[in-house]
């Protein structure tokens, strides 16, 4: 079984994905965090296309209960933290736009979840990765309740955060590949004035229902 989780930075997608991961005994996977990880190769050789990089790169992805975040193994380095820095999520969206590195990562991607049970978390999970999971979630929040929650958990100015999440949400909305969008089907969440537990709630309310189907 696979859920598919999607929507814009901050909506609380990577929370609500590893807490149901565990609740479901599925595996998380954060898709971000390989963008991510080709957004700190193209950082560090700004000369060289993105798309071979993403395709060269050895990505590996581990969710370790008790961790607040995927450990992240890039050629074998431990990237976690580095990952997250806010220089690295502005070139996370760009290289995003570029339909080789999407290509790159989406067929790891689909190599990844072939097997097993997941909750997988991005962008476009639901729409391109796999348009055939059983459960699609799109969750959305109030902008500035969204730069609220990210500026908390990084220690950084709201303003700041709601500007920059401004840019890559309109990035990603407004690429011509795989723009962000909800899939047909998907169920629509607004997690504004929600906690998470309520939203994991829900959501594996779902999941259970098509369990027993
Ligand atoms: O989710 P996270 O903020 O870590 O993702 C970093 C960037 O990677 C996003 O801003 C988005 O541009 C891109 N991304 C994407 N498709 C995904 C996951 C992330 O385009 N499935």
């Amino acid at each position: 079984m696979l859920v598919a989780i999607d929507g814009p930075a901050g909506a609380g997608k990577s929370t609500v994905a590893r807490l149901l991961a565990r609740r479901l005994g599925y595996t998380y996977l954060d898709s971000g965090a390989m963008y991510r990880c080709v957004a700190l190769l193209s950082l560090a050789a700004p000369t060289r296309a993105p798309g071979p990089l993403a395709r060269a790169a050895r990505i590996e992805l581990a969710d370790a209960p008790g961790r607040s975040a995927t450990r992240v193994l890039l050629d074998g380095r431990d990237v976690s933290e580095e990952i997250r820095a806010p220089e690295v999520s502005e070139a996370a969206s760009r290289v995003a736009a570029d339909p080789d590195v999407r290509e790159a990562l989406v067929a790891k991607q689909r190599e990844l979840i072939a097997d097993g049970d997941w909750v997988a978390e991005g962008r476009d999970i639901g729409t391109v990765v796999a348009p055939g999971a059983e459960l699609k979630v799109f969750l959305t929040a109030d902008a500035t309740e969204r730069a609220r929650r990210r500026a908390a958990e990084l220690g950084a100015d709201a303003d700041t955060v709601l500007a920059e999440q401004t840019l890559r949400d309109q990035r990603d909305r407004d690429r011509a590949h795989s723009p962000l969008s909800p899939a047909p089907g998907a169920e629509m969440l607004d997690t504004t004035g929600l906690d998470v537990q309520a939203v994991v709630e829900r959501i594996a309310a779902l999941a259970r229902r098509l369990q027993r189907l």
